[in-house]
């Protein structure tokens, strides 16, 4: 296609089938349902991003991962849908160049923390990247009545202001974005903020005040988690492998 942007070279069928992977364990591990989607920089070109084509996330296999410049832009797309909200995606690893891989899904545990006033904190050492604070996207502040989704690259511009340095912001009414360093914590994260909303509402049942995790704690547990989060990744892909 004239006018696609170049690809940033081929990438090791090892580092897809992993890539592929991600999408599957968080939909075995009930972070995403038929929606959600991961991406991850290339691994070398950092002005392009690889993501699969618009498909369930369960279903996802190496030959549906596409690539995309920062625009979202494809630079292939030989007739393949894209996911309408690959701006959210674009726009966060223009704003973050830090960050490696993204998640965003629709899972149910967070949702009412984006609806109410009460913050989500870290309740526990695997949820410690949540003591840096999760700030809420509210689309309606800068955008006024839609229909939610973040399908322009305006909307995934705000969205990326309001995540700033954090690892995790909620998306009010819609779900949560979650990045990391690489791709194993991006995934890490996204399973422990939704463990992490359930265990709050728990906490706040039990009523008082909750001794959360600092931010200080924080920093030294999220530090520990992310040098170990291959034990959880071997024992997750195991399970979306055949
Ligand atoms: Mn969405």
């Amino acid at each position: 296609m004239t006018g696609a942007p170049a690809s940033g070279g081929l990438v090791d069928c090892v580092v897809l089938e992993d890539f592929a992977a991600a999408s599957r364990i968080l939909a075995d591990q009930g972070v995403f349902d038929a929606a959600g989607h991961v991406t991850m920089r290339h691994p070398g070109n950092p002005g392009r991003f690889l993501m699969s084509r618009s498909l369930a996330p369960a279903l996802i296999a190496a030959a549906d991962i596409m690539e995309f410049d920062l625009d979202c832009v494809p630079c292939d797309p030989r007739g393949r849908n894209p996911f309408l909200e690959r701006y959210l995606h674009g726009e966060i690893f223009k704003a973050r160049p830090d960050v490696m891989a993204i998640a965003h899904s629709h899972s149910a545990a967070v949702i009412p923390f984006g609806l109410v006033s009460t913050p989500m904190r870290a309740m526990y050492h695997n949820a410690a990247f949540l003591a840096a604070g999760v700030p809420v996207f509210n689309i309606r502040d800068k955008f006024g009545t839609t229909d939610i989704v973040v399908s322009t690259p305006e909307k995934g511009a705000a969205l990326a202001q309001v995540l700033a340095d954090k690892p995790v912001a909620l998306l009010r009414a819609h779900g949560v974005v979650v990045v990391g360093p690489s791709l194993r914590a991006a995934v890490f994260r996204a399973v422990f903020t939704e463990i992490n909303a359930r265990v709050q509402l728990q906490a706040t049942i039990l009523g008082g005040p909750i001794a959360a995790l600092d931010a200080d704690e924080g920093r030294l547990a999220d530090a520990v988690n992310l040098a170990t989060d291959t034990r959880s990744w071997e024992l997750w892909k195991r399970r979306v492998t055949r």
